[in-house]
């Protein structure tokens, strides 16, 4: 178990800790901290109400404190709650933000987020920091931000797997699993044999040995940094020996089961597989704490009609499915994919350098990932975005046939726009098991997060994306309700709702799944009967499909479409007020009166 260091709070805190960290780094990452925070956006001439920087990243003390000075400042739409704990017993922070004068969050389509499954892809709980903040500083000042925030809810998790988070930020190194041991290797053993920060850098950087004319690698003749196979049937001076470490255990082999050794975005009861077909599934569908606080998170909000989970790296916006055999197809329904295409490609023009992929296609086979079990056992439509890519160094201007060779496009990118911060040079270093050896090479700060100087726009036009798709879920409105008189106290009602968003208010694996509840729109009043009721229909609204059951709650199998609407009539009798309401499990609930009489 863990213990979480004492610290001040307050942002006076987070710059301090911003101070040290750059310090620590050894890198020059970042630089002194301005004595006020970013602007805001729509006003940038002004300091904004909390000031956190756009220009780091955020270990997990930091991300609690951000969080707690956030909701502080605006206590009225923001609450922090842990969904549950890690293994090392952090607690896994969500974000609601929901404007309870427009009413209960529940009753709204709900977007969320999660980030950093994965504990070295570490950029997505800025983004959702980035978020929270963007909407907070803004509400007084753009009117879509204020709609957003008015009516619809989110849910965001800023990092989920927070023993990793710490572990990459402390020594760095392959953190992409949890914490929780496990024998990699098959050797009765658990995690008994990680790599190891030597130096004491906070880094698990490559080592190399001077063997000459053994060698399986030479100095590249480019730079004397860089290191190259040595050509067939000859021999270099160097030999590469992995990464940083000693053999801990004793049979012979370095770093060959290392901290965790599973993959939580394979552990989502979404098409899971065993071990054996899909690595890294662990035991069984949510066998992990991280992954069950995260499912029953989810699960209890059925409300939430649109996900997005945060990854690194190399530039892509993922859909499902992500078995080629997924349903026979290896794809969704075409009506599905309309919605999905509409949101991906507008993402691709948002986010240069991204691409909108499907998971198995073009990239991986992803079995029990989240993606999956969210469209086919939630209904709800999700997005990975895989957060920078390599391609926005240069900016599409890196020459092939330009001055610089190009094995030198990273090192002259670090060399020059990084003066020499993300890589270490080769130092000799004192092996317990191998003698003298050279530690040095890339930084993680560098390959799978953004450069510092570039983090902001990252987070921006990412989090832009998230809210274009959080702007899509369904908005639904009365249109139109008419009120006729038949006779004395009987009455025709006619009544339309709208969906104004492009994703439907139920999708179609939803619907073929039958997952969750339909969508129901209803009619209730005192001393109000209701004779009758169904789908209008006719070229003229003027007759009824009726419906079996009871007339006054007609269930709306199919939901809304987007950019759609569903008109229904009901005969009823009686006097006084009819209180209409439309009901979705994720196009939130609305209601509207008629006066009979
Ligand atoms: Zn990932």
């Amino acid at each position: 178990m863990t213990t979480t260091p004492t610290r001040t709070s307050g942002p006076a805190a987070l710059l301090l800790g911003a101070l040290l960290l750059a310090f620590a780094a050894g890198a020059a990452l970042l630089p002194a901290a301005p004595a006020a925070g970013q602007s805001t956006f729509a006003v940038p001439d002004r300091d904004p109400n909390v000031n956190l920087r756009w220009d780091r990243y955020y270990s997990y003390d930091d991300v609690t404190e951000a969080l707690e000075v956030l909701v502080a400042e605006y206590p009225e739409f923001l609450t922090k709650e842990s969904i549950g704990q890690s293994w090392e017993g952090r607690d896994i922070w969500l974000v609601t933000i929901n404007n309870p004068a427009t009413g209960d969050h529940s009753e709204k389509a709900a977007f969320y987020s999660d980030a950093n499954i994965h504990g070295n892809e570490i950029q997505g709980t800025e983004v959702t920091l980035y978020m929270i903040w963007f909407l907070m500083e803004n509400y007084e000042h753009l009117d879509k931000v204020r709609e957003l925030v008015d009516t619809r809810a989110f849910y965001l998790i800023p990092t989920m797997n927070p023993d990793a988070r710490e572990v990459f930020f402390e020594q760095g190194g392959p953190t992409r699993s949890g914490t929780r041991p496990f024998d990699s290797d098959g050797d009765g053993r658990a995690s008994e044999d990680p790599p190891q920060d030597l130096t004491g850098n906070k880094e698990i950087l490559q080592m190399r040995k001077y063997t000459p004319g053994e060698g399986t690698h030479m100095v590249s003749p480019v730079d004397d940094r860089l290191m190259v196979v040595a050509p067939p049937g000859e021999r270099g001076d160097y030999t590469l020996l992995g990464s940083e470490g000693t053999d801990l255990d004793g049979d012979g082999r370095r770093n060959e089961d290392g901290i965790g050794g599973y993959d939580m975005n394979r552990n989502f009861p979404g098409d899971w597989q065993p071990m054996h077909i899909q690595g890294g599934a662990h035991w069984y569908p949510f066998s992990h704490p991280e992954t069950r606080a995260v499912g029953e998170a989810l699960m209890s909000r059925p409300n939430i009609a649109a996900l997005q989970s945060w990854h690194n790296a190399g530039g892509m916006i993922l859909r499902g499915p992500g078995s080629q055999y997924y349903r026979g197809t290896g794809n969704y329904t075409q009506r599905d994919n309309r919605t999905y295409d509409y949101l991906g490609e507008r993402g691709e023009l948002m986010l240069p350098y991204y691409r909108y992929w499907t998971v198995w296609a073009d990239l991986y086979t992803v079995y029990g990932g989240t993606l999956d079990w969210a469209h086919d056992a939630l209904g709800v439509m999700g997005f990975t975005n895989e957060l920078w890519s390599q391609a926005q160094l240069y900016q599409g201007h890196w020459d092939s046939n330009g001055p610089i060779p190009n094995e030198m496009q990273q090192l002259f990118f670090s060399d020059r726009l990084g003066l020499g911060a993300w890589f270490y040079d080769w130092e000799e270093f004192d092996h317990p098991d191998l003698g003298t050896v050279e530690i040095g090479g890339w930084s993680k700060w560098w390959g799978r997060t953004t450069v510092s100087f570039m983090i902001q726009e990252m987070l921006h036009r990412n989090a832009m994306f998230a809210l274009f798709h959080a702007d899509e879920m369904p908005l639904l409105e009365f249109d139109d309700t008419r009120v006729e008189q038949i006779s004395g106290n009987t009455w025709r009602v006619t009544a339309r709702i709208e969906n104004r968003r492009a994703i439907p208010t139920r999708i179609e694996a939803a619907e073929i799944n039958r997952v969750g509840d339909p969508d129901y729109f209803s009619i209730s009043g005192n001393g109000l009967t209701v004779q009758a009721g169904g789908f209008t229909s006719g070229q003229l609204d003027d007759e009824i499909n009726l419906v079996d059951g009871d007339p006054a709650r007609i269930m709306v199998e199919r939901g809304v479409l987007g950019h759609s609407d569903v008109t229904v009539t009901w005969i009823v009798s009686g006097n006084g007020t009819a209180n209409l309401e439309y009901r979705s499990m994720k196009g939130g609930v609305h209601r509207t009166t008629v006066d009979l009489r």
